[in-house]
């Protein structure tokens, strides 16, 4: 069973802007929940970091290999110019990929 390795956002009354992931014990725990096979991290996680107020962590979160289409889109129109705008990127980038793929509906050796 997969496991749930994202650091997690938690309150830490001595740092009120929290620090970087995994900088301080205080503000980060690691996660250890359950996820799916073949997903990087569990819901509450992802959905921790999309809402973290630091905008450098929703930023990482856009260039993190296998981010989902969803988390992007919700990130491109995020408040910080800087990460919506990655977050489009990413999304282009997607874009391409998609095109370059053949469409897996697909199938060459059907009867039809
Ligand atoms: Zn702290
Ligand atoms: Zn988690």
């Amino acid at each position: 069973m997969a496991r749930c390795k994202s650091w997690r956002p938690k309150r830490h009354a001595k740092h009120p802007v929290p620090t970087k992931p995994g900088e301080c014990r205080g503000c980060w725990t690691v996660c250890r929940s359950r996820i799916e096979p073949g997903t990087v991290r569990c819901d509450i996680c992802l959905e921790a970091l999309i809402t973290h107020p630091d905008p450098e962590v929703r930023r990482a979160l856009v260039v993190e290999e296998g981010t989902d289409l969803n988390t992007l889109i919700r990130l491109a129109s995020d408040d910080e110019y800087s990460v919506a705008l990655a977050a489009e990127g990413a999304l282009e980038e997607l874009d391409n990929q998609t095109v370059q793929t053949p469409d897996p509906g697909y199938d060459p050796w059907a009867d039809r």
